[in-house]
């Protein structure tokens, strides 16, 4: 293991994402390749952490004042033994290779984890749609898909929303793609409504993450009724998380953005949650607005001389990291303890560096990795393809239903995995075992391709 990770370090030395991801995996996998040792000789793991085919390309657009910029953008195809690559696209002036790759390598494992046919993958661009008009952001989207199309395609490689990517994007990225193509098909999820869109997409991510949350409570006789949560984000994943742990009884005492957070002590009820939706999704405002609304909560902004996030350090039972990555390092893991923090559920993808990771495990508390507790979103993407192959739309219930089933079963699939392998209880373990298993006994029996 270590010689392959050496491998990958020498080979990208600036990937630090991407090999923070590889080394979780490779870590939690090591039993399994070690009652397997053909793996070696098959080269397993060089294969599944070489991408089978990455995509650059540069993106020219013009902003509302007739100035040309260029950004940069990628789509990673990393592995389609077990279906079409699928991946979201995330729009942030961040995103590079390693983020991508890192997001790619996660996606493989979690698609394969909500037991549907999908490869995985991942793309996205350094372009910032925040403080964009619209035209902007959609001559850019037109750029990007003119170069992105003939790369995808519904049996192919299906994109969908990310950061900075949500219902307005995928709209332009769809209408530039039709007319490329000139087919109206399946090749993005988070369609709105009208035109191919699934009810309950834009739940899916947020919801998932408190149905995987109520079934590892549900473990410990408990529920999240009563329990105070903190959430961290204020786009999709938070919106829909804090939305479903309120409706389950639990008390969101926070949100975030990249510039502070808000902490209202008294509980964000639903009326304060559509405030949010509305300042996000239509206003697309700073969640610092929240305050000038509701005084009692109080506004901290973000201070990078900080060693950790004030976020992560108030009184709670659970904790809903629903941003971005690394967002919990090892102090802000140590804070959430000495507060009570009892559950941790990764809605964000990689929100906890190993430090955190090691002392959740330590402690013996409930943590769900992303990649297991995440997965609600794509699995709604799943079902949206298999919608629109059918050319019909399921109803709301019956949707959710099936996101229930599906989250329901990833938990137990995590919890089967990890007491194979005598980890039980550590989620971890069980969701990389269990994913890795399933693509690489995939990719053995398609051959050396
Ligand atoms: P959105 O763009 O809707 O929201 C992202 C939120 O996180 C915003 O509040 C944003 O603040 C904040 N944020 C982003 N970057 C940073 C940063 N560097 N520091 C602090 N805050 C930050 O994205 P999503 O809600 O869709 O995605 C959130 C996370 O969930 C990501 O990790 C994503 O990969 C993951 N995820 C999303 C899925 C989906 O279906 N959408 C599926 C599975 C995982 P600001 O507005 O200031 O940038």
């Amino acid at each position: 293991m270590t010689d392959i990770l050496n491998l990958i370090k020498n080979r990208d030395p600036g990937e630090k994402e991407f090999h923070q991801a590889v080394e979780e995996v490779l870590e939690s996998v090591q039993p399994v390749l070690d009652r397997n040792p053909q793996y070696r000789q098959d080269a397993v793991l060089e294969r599944i952490t070489e991408p089978e085919r990455v995509i650059m390309f540069r993106v020219p657009w013009m902003d509302d004042q007739g100035q040309v910029h260029v950004n940069r953008a990628f789509r990673i195809q990393m592995n389609s033994a077990i279906g079409p690559y699928k991946g979201g696209l995330r729009f942030h002036p961040s995103v590079n290779l390693s983020i991508l790759k890192f997001l790619a390598f996660e996606q493989v494992f979690k698609n394969a984890l909500t037991t549907l046919s999908m490869g995985g993958g991942k793309g996205g661009s350094d372009f910032d749609p925040k403080g964009k008009s619209d035209n902007e952001v959609m001559r850019f989207c037109q750029s990007f898909m003119a170069e992105l199309f003939r790369h995808i395609g519904p049996d192919t490689d299906v994109p969908a929303g990310d950061i900075g990517v949500g219902a307005r994007e995928i709209g332009y990225l769809f209408g530039m793609y039709k007319k490329l193509s000139n087919e109206f098909t399946g090749v993005l999820t988070g369609k709105s409504l009208g035109w191919g869109g699934s009810l309950i997409r834009p739940e899916a991510t947020g919801y998932g993450s408190v149905y995987f949350a109520a079934e590892m409570l549900a473990i410990q006789n408990q529920t999240l009724e009563g329990k105070t949560c903190l959430v961290s984000g204020s786009g999709n994943v938070a919106q829909y998380t804090a939305e479903k742990i309120i409706e389950l009884g639990g008390k969101v005492v926070t949100f975030s953005d990249s510039s502070g957070y808000i902490y209202d002590e008294e509980g964000i009820d639903t009326d304060k949650l559509d405030f949010v939706k509305r300042l996000k999704n239509i206003k697309r405002g700073r969640i610092s607005e929240y305050i000038d609304k509701y005084s009692e909560a109080v506004y901290t902004e973000a201070d990078t001389s900080l060693d950790y996030n004030p976020l992560w350090n108030h009184k709670a039972d659970c904790a809903f990291p629903s941003a971005t990555e690394n967002e919990i390092n090892e102090t802000d893991a140590a804070n959430l303890m000495k507060n009570g923090v009892h559950l941790i559920c990764e809605g964000a993808n990689m929100p906890s560096t190993p430090e955190a990771i090691n002392i959740f495990l330590d402690k013996k508390i409930l943590y769900a990795p992303g990649k297991a507790s995440n997965a609600g979103g794509v699995a709604v993407s799943g079902l949206e393809m298999a919608q629109n192959s059918m050319r019909l739309n399921w109803p709301a219930d019956e949707v959710d239903r099936r996101l229930k089933i599906i989250m329901k079963n990833i938990h137990q699939t995590c919890l089967n995995a990890s007491a194979e392998y005598g980890v039980s209880g550590n989620y971890m373990a069980g969701a990389n075992i269990a994913g890795f298993t399933k693509v690489v006994t995939a990719m053995l029996d398609q051959g050396l391709v």
